[in-house]
């Protein structure tokens, strides 16, 4: 694990950065909110970045998260807001609703029609994004532009869970300006969408940009940006095993 030193000065770059890019828009550096992307690295590492004044934290796992939670009991007593951002099985569902603020993550009514009945057991509503697969890449999971508004409408008919918005993960680049036209797209569908005045659903979220793009993603209307990297250095991928 980089030093806790470290994981504060690269904190403090990553700000200065976001506000860089919100004063350039003409943006408030309270419309964007930083999510730190601890996956793979210790709870030790969440604790030095609480103590340097970070408190959303984010992770692509359900099992690496809720170990995670219970770990950083002892060792922070901060109050810390978890995001999940990572793909969700179904099965995954009931050890993840009651212990996020936000699901990033959803790409099919099934999910949703599954966090819906969860939540509904334990009484909560739950919000979530939907994610997109703007750039139409093979790999990536996320619904297609084309699909989105037909599942936002099925899923506005759920009583248990809340769409706010619209999430995606952009290509891997080295240079962040060839992803500002999908993070454009990205914002045009989720105008497109709020347009059409869907009942119980809000379009406020866009969680769009990480390590290597998100002053682009800023610049065109972000409202969470997902940096791991940029705050705790390069990730160990063979710690994997620590949290299965
Ligand atoms: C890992 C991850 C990130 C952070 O990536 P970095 O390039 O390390 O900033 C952001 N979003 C998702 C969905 C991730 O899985």
């Amino acid at each position: 694990m980089i030093s806790a030193e470290q994981i504060g000065d690269n904190l403090k770059d990553i700000e200065e950065r976001i506000t860089a890019a919100c004063n350039r828009c003409g943006r408030s550096r309270r419309d964007v909110t930083l999510i730190a992307v601890s996956k793979l690295n210790p709870a030790d590492a969440v604790a030095a970045a609480a103590a340097a004044g970070q408190y959303v934290f984010g992770e692509n796992r359900v099992q690496e998260l809720v170990s995670k939670q219970e770990e950083i009991v002892g060792i922070c007593e901060k109050k810390l807001e978890w995001h999940l951002i990572g793909h969700l099985q179904t099965n995954k569902v009931k050890d993840v609703v009651g212990k996020v603020e936000l699901i990033h993550s959803v790409d099919s009514f099934r999910l949703a029609q599954a966090i819906d009945k969860e939540s509904l057991k334990k009484g909560m509503i739950t919000d979530i994004l939907l994610e997109i697969n703007i750039s139409s890449e093979e790999t990536k999971f996320g619904l297609t532009p084309e699909n989105t508004e037909e599942t936002v409408r099925l899923i506005s008919g759920l009583t248990n869970v809340r769409i706010k918005g619209l999430m995606t993960v952009a290509p891997y680049t080295e240079n962040p300006e060839s992803n500002r036209i999908y993070f454009k797209k990205l914002k045009d569908l989720s105008v497109d969408i709020s347009s059409k005045n869907i009942d119980n659903i809000s379009m406020g979220i866009l969680s769009m940009g990480m390590t290597g793009d998100f002053e682009v993603a800023i610049e065109e209307g972000a409202t969470h940006v997902r940096v791991g990297t940029g705050i705790f250095g390069a990730r160990d991928y063979t710690k994997r095993f620590i949290y299965g």
